[in-house]
């Protein structure tokens, strides 16, 4: 910390003795972006571990052009280099300019060039190519031709081009895309397609107490994801600066590299520190399934949440058993149907609102029999819950079902699917495939209103990361209770119920026609 003093003070001089409407690292959080932007997620990412700079100390402005001084900035930042404004071999870039320490040490690590006049041309704008290049020589990989660096990118899911034979290496880079393809060069979890990375198996050091942070992104200044105990064997897939990109028990992220040695470590098992879990974990299941109910709660004056007492939601985890469901990169949808589902339940827990499990564990149902479960129950809602997989792995995304709307039943089930995806959209960064029909069999056998959610697809390399990963699973089934909770909201008028929302940081949604 204290070492950070002097940086921190020049910066502060920094900012009284230039004039504004100067390049500048931003500290805050960008205001001038909303969720549903197409830039939202990785511009907020990059946010986190304060990467940005903007020539506004509030606003990112993703869609004015890039230009070199930003992107030396940015990528600087990224890579942790020393940013301190200082002289400089560029004519142009006195060591006044806010950019030069990153300038400097950008070319110094070879990630950035100037001109053979001796200049770099710090407001010169960046073409496609020309980004290019230089992400190609941030993955690893320096390629000095624009078009096969753009390929390149291509090839590596972290651009597409302007038709998918051409880059456009010629045409402008707004800042928002260059926000996107830094975040998906440090952090692959971002990439397009079912890119994959060959791993490389390291160790934790020996002597690493308590245990190795891992991270959401390449600083400390990123959440913890999960820990890494000394000894632990972790799959590397890239570097970034000091931090390895890394797989450790089926979670992504960051670790700082000088925690890492090939060598396997003597450390045993009784060693080991124990990992502390990032989530809590999901209740022990209580088999039979469909027994599960909570004690009737006390009489409320609210009639609403009375209401809700009389509710029952039938939860129902696809696959189980000898069907595993979908598989992708060795993880089974029937894994992570159960996990969301109680994840689910947990949050329905929270609020008056019964539920029912069709399965608690891992058993085989016949479809026959998940119908008539929630029938015999005479449950209010039915929710399955399934992961798609496609023959393409580029197919991606969530996607909601109901049968064919064609009584009031129907209709009823055709919202309720409208309010889930909307809060599926929300939980993961996925495209939203839409609310749609079909005639699956569990939707056909319950008797009350049903729909079927299908939460990604396994075998795509970024909706996978989403279905196996414990705190996105969470989000899952917290979509699954504020879904239900926005149905009861709006669809049935239930007003009376936003104790419910507020209990768990959220809001009813926008209503939904
Ligand atoms: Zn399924």
């Amino acid at each position: 910390m204290m070492k950070r003093l002097p940086f921190a003070f020049i910066a502060l001089l920094a900012v009284i003795l230039i004039p504004l409407q100067d390049v500048r690292a931003m500290t805050n959080k960008p205001t001038d972006l909303v969720p549903s932007s197409r830039v939202y997620e990785e511009v907020m990412y990059l946010s986190e571990g304060q990467f940005l700079s903007s020539d506004d100390a509030n606003k990112f402005l993703p869609d004015a052009p890039m230009t070199r001084a930003h992107a030396a900035m940015m990528i600087g930042a990224a890579l942790e280099l020393n940013g301190k404004p200082r002289w400089t071999k560029f004519s142009d870039v006195p060591s006044s300019n806010r950019a030069s320490g990153y300038i400097q040490s950008a070319v110094d690590a070879g990630v950035i060039s100037g001109y053979a006049d001796g200049t770099f041309k710090p407001n010169n704008t960046l073409n496609r190519g020309e980004m290019a290049m230089l992400f190609s020589r941030l993955d690893g990989n320096s390629i000095p031709n624009a078009d096969r660096a753009g390929k390149y990118l291509m090839n590596q899911g972290i651009a597409l081009g302007v038709t998918p034979s051409d880059f456009g290496s010629k045409q402008l880079m707004k800042r928002g895309d260059f926000a996107v393809f830094l975040t998906r060069t440090i952090n692959p979890t971002f990439r397009l397609e079912g890119v994959m990375l060959a791993p490389e198996t390291m160790y934790v050091k020996e002597g690493t107490r308590p245990a190795l942070n891992v991270r959401k992104g390449p600083s400390t200044k990123y959440a913890v994801v999960t820990t890494a105990p000394a000894g632990k064997r972790l799959s590397v897939f890239k570097k970034n600066g000091q931090w390895s990109f890394v797989e450790v028990d089926g979670k992504y992220g960051f670790v700082h590299s000088s925690y890492l040695t090939k060598t396997e470590q003597s450390v045993t098992e009784s060693d080991e520190t124990p990992v502390v879990p990032e989530q809590p974990t999901p209740p022990a299941p209580q088999p039979p399934a469909p027994e599960q109910t909570k004690p009737v709660p006390p009489a409320t004056n609210n009639a609403d949440l009375a209401y809700l007492a009389t509710r029952l939601v039938a939860l129902d985890p696809g696959h189980g058993g000898k069907d595993p469901g979908a598989v992708g990169y060795g993880y089974a949808e029937k894994t992570a149907t159960l996990a969301i589902a109680k994840y689910a339940n947990e949050y329905f827990k929270q609020s008056p609102i019964q539920t029912m499990m069709t399965r608690t564990d891992d058993r085989f149902l016949e479809l026959w029999e998940i119908g008539a479960m929630a029938n015999a129950r005479n449950a209010s809602l039915f929710v399955s819950i399934h992961i798609n997989s496609a023959a393409s792995s580029s197919a991606t995304g969530l996607e909601s079902y109901s049968m064919k709307a064609s009584s009031a039943g129907l209709e009823r089930a055709r919202m309720l699917s409208k309010y889930m995806q909307n809060r599926m959209v929300e939980a993961w960064p996925l495209p939203n495939r839409g609310v749609k029909t079909a005639n699956f069999q569990v939707l056909r056998d319950t008797k009350m209103p049903a729909v079927l959610l299908e939460m990604g697809f396994i075998n795509n390399k970024r909706d996978n990361y989403y279905i196996r990963t414990a705190s996105e699973q969470k989000k899952m089934g917290r979509a699954v209770y504020l879904g239900t909770l926005d149905y009861y909201y709006h669809y049935e008028g239930r007003k009376g119920i936003t104790s419910l929302y507020d209990a768990v940081g959220a809001k009813p949604s926008k209503r939904l026609y």
